[in-house]
């Protein structure tokens, strides 16, 4: 039985899903406490909660505690099972983030198996479904893993109604992840997704954001989106030739459309300024996925909180080495398994 604080370093949810992804491929029984202590709201949220069911139903095992609020958890894995799987969050809680729990469970697992969540897609400090689909997702095809992804329909933080459908196919065997060099920059485009909201947001949002970074016109883009409430974000995509960087900065009520633009461009500029193939949010995601395959390495930001925290949580259950040093631009973070 491994003991984890769920207060440790960041203390928010990613301490609560490494630990869940990892008890199932392990097969190590967990107890969490101090559950997402660190947060405004500890204790398992919808979205939490979703994960600790749908990693129950896929390594067939026992959790205990799984209520909403409550501040600790138990499980007892079993045999993780590939198959047909359909997840409800209930609310605009993350499916992404509920796809990040169960996903690397189901790369392990001995078979192919499709993934259905509903709930938000499109949520605050959460990875949208584009993110998903343009950074994460070729990461893992590069380990070597088939992933492909369907939105089928979008859920704006809080509302939510959205849904993700996720095809996977295992690895039959994996390979180390580099990159270290993200190549030329060869385009660079913004899109800002509306849902219910006046056209007038997005436009102000490309008319700041698109002369901040130097966007040609062509590539600015809005796209109106149907769901079930209010919605925006604006996204920066930037295609290096090695990797595709997507940075994105949520609408909110109370803070203006040019301030949304000079948000994501303040982000969009950092990276640029760096020599990093790799996002901040990118490198703590990436970790898992590499130390269940053949570790690598790549070029990235100064590492976050939650990549650290991500770290300490990973080796409390496997036996690696994660390691980060400054050179040329950017942190090189190497990961042997
Ligand atoms: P936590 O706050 O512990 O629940 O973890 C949130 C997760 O969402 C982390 O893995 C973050 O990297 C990820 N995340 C937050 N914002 C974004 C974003 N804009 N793009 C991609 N991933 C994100």
């Amino acid at each position: 039985m491994i003991t984890i604080d769920g207060s440790m370093g960041e203390g928010g949810g990613q301490v609560l899903r490494s630990s869940l992804s990892l008890s199932a491929i392990t097969g190590e029984s967990i107890r969490i406490h101090n559950i997402r202590a660190n947060r405004k709201r500890p204790g398992l949220m919808r979205q939490h909660l979703t994960a600790c069911l749908a990693t129950q139903e896929i390594c067939n095992g026992d959790v205990t505690g799984a209520e909403v609020g409550s501040d600790e958890i138990s499980l007892r894995p079993g045999n993780v099972r590939a198959g047909a799987y359909r997840f409800s969050v209930g609310t605009a809680g993350s499916t992404s983030l509920v796809l990040q729990t169960v996903l690397p469970i189901l790369l392990q697992a001995d078979g192919p198996s499709t993934v259905v969540i509903s709930g938000g897609t499109h949520n605050p400090s959460s990875p949208p479904f584009d993110f998903l689909d343009a950074c994460y997702f070729p990461a893992l095809r590069a380990i070597g893993h088939k992933v492909t992804a369907r939105l089928n329909s979008y859920g704006f933080y809080p509302a939510g109604g959205g849904e993700i459908e996720i095809d996977i196919e295992p690895a039959a065997e994996t390979t180390a992840f580099v990159l270290e060099d993200r190549g030329e920059e060869m385009s660079r485009s913004l899109e800002a997704v509306l849902s219910n909201l006046p056209g007038n947001i997005a436009e102000r949002e490309l008319d700041n954001a698109g002369p901040a970074l130097d966007v040609p016109e062509d590539n600015r883009h809005i796209r109106s989106r149907g769901s079930a409430g209010p919605g925006n974000v604006l996204f920066a995509r930037l295609k290096f030739e090695n990797v595709t960087a997507l940075l994105t900065q949520f609408g909110e009520r109370n803070v203006s459309a040019e301030q949304v633009a000079n948000r994501l461009s303040k982000s969009v500029k950092t990276l640029l300024a760096s020599n990093a193939a790799v996002t901040e949010h990118l490198a703590d995601q990436l970790l898992l996925p590499m130390v269940l395959a053949k570790g690598g390495s790549f070029s990235t930001l100064s590492p976050s909180f939650h990549t650290k925290t991500n770290v300490e949580v990973i080796s409390k259950f496997v036996d690696c080495q994660v390691g980060f040093t400054e050179a040329n631009g950017a942190y090189q973070c190497d990961v042997n398994v």
